[in-house]
């Protein structure tokens, strides 16, 4: 059965046959953000009735102990009184809900705080007016928005997998970057002509002709305006997210009603993302420090997930209970989430780098 089309996938191919084929990017971009028809912009996906769950969504615990390590990193670095806290892309606004309930008793971090949330979606703004409703906040469509002559300690949770990639396929004579086109009046993927592509250079050394490279290239100047700020000002990033050190083949994946779907079927409707390239995103943010990789489970296990998850579940029963588990172990499990997410952390140098992280890479 052929799917219906979709008005996304209408306007797509309008521009396909008047102008030629888009590149990947561009096409991830339209079907995430478009203005009327992105699949951001028009709905929530999280939780249980949308297409994908997240973290901050699987338990509390998760804001709660982030919250709680860069208290701790704002604190080890003299506990300014003046610093802006941000995070980017967040959802239903569940982990800074969490994360601003759990450093209540921390004397000075919320008096010190300005509150910046990073949100392109004026549909999950609104559900992040609710989440923060006692909270003074201000929201920006960029990083570029966010007050520059303060401290900046930033959370962002499965924020880089939904930037647009590059893909790139090795080949003899250059990079052939990943297109869409049409043929036979559906969108298809092809290749453009091979180009020599001096920033793949580092890569020459770890892939054969044939292999897929990604990139990802919104996130270099982001990443440059957090480290620059840090470095300059001081404070604290931590970054969560599905990938690597080093982006691995063809990660592009889309996900529909918590499956994996075609990325290039039903454009509007299913989430695109694909693995975030750690090594990129340290290397953009320097002069700031970066940690090494860690383990979604390992981070949280030294932040106190065990003594955390014991004492939530002393005022559970029956089903309450049996979730609250599952919800840790989803969280930390190597099979679940444990080692498929990790976290990077950067801070201001000659400052020691935030709880629970390896240190640097
Ligand atoms: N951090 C949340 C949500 C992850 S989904 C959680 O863990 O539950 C990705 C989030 O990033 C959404 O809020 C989405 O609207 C936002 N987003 C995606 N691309 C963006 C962009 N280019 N600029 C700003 N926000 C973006």
């Amino acid at each position: 059965m052929t799917k219906p089309e979709t008005d996304l996938e209408t306007l797509l191919k309008a521009q396909i046959a008047a102008d030629g084929p888009i590149t990947l990017a561009a096409y991830m971009a339209t079907c995430l953000l478009h203005p009327d028809y992105g699949y951001y912009t028009t709905r929530d996906p999280l939780g249980r009735a949308g297409d994908f769950i997240t973290s901050p969504e699987i338990s509390q615990m998760f804001g709660e102990l982030l919250g709680l390590c860069l208290a701790q990193a704002w604190v080890d670095q003299g506990a300014p009184d003046r610093f802006i806290l941000a995070e980017l892309g967040p959802g239903r606004g569940t982990l800074m809900a969490d994360l601003l309930r759990a450093t209540r008793k921390v004397p000075g971090f919320h008096a010190a705080a300005t509150l910046h949330l990073v949100e392109a979606s004026p549909s999950l703004r609104a559900l992040q007016k609710q989440a923060l409703a006692s909270y003074p906040v201000t929201w920006s469509d960029s990083i570029d928005a966010v007050q520059n002559d303060a401290p900046l300690f930033l959370i962002a949770n499965e924020f880089f997998d939904a930037l647009p990639i590059q893909q790139f396929t090795r080949h003899a004579g250059g990079w052939c970057e990943t297109i869409i086109g049409v043929a036979q009046n559906q969108l298809v993927k092809g290749y453009a002509a091979p180009v020599l592509q001096p920033e793949l250079a580092h890569r020459l050394e770890d892939t054969k002709p044939g292999q897929v490279v990604e990139t990802r290239p919104d996130a270099t100047p982001i990443m440059a305006r957090i480290g620059g700020q840090i470095a300059r000002h001081g404070g604290a990033a931590v970054i969560i997210d599905y990938g690597n050190w080093r982006s691995n083949g063809d990660t592009l994946q889309a996900m529909r009603n918590h499956a994996f779907a075609d990325p290039f079927a039903q454009p509007g409707h299913a989430d695109l993302t694909a693995h975030v390239d750690f090594e990129a995103i340290a290397q953009a943010a320097s002069p700031a420090t970066a940690t090494g990789l860690t383990d979604q489970g390992a981070l949280l296990a030294r932040l106190g997930i065990g003594a955390r998850a014991e004492l939530l579940s002393r005022n559970l029963t029956g089903a309450a209970l049996e979730n609250h588990l599952s919800a840790t172990q989803r969280l930390t499990r190597a099979e679940e989430m444990g080692s498929l997410f990790k976290a990077l952390a950067l801070y201001a140098p000659h400052h020691p780098a935030p709880a629970g992280f390896d240190q640097n890479a």
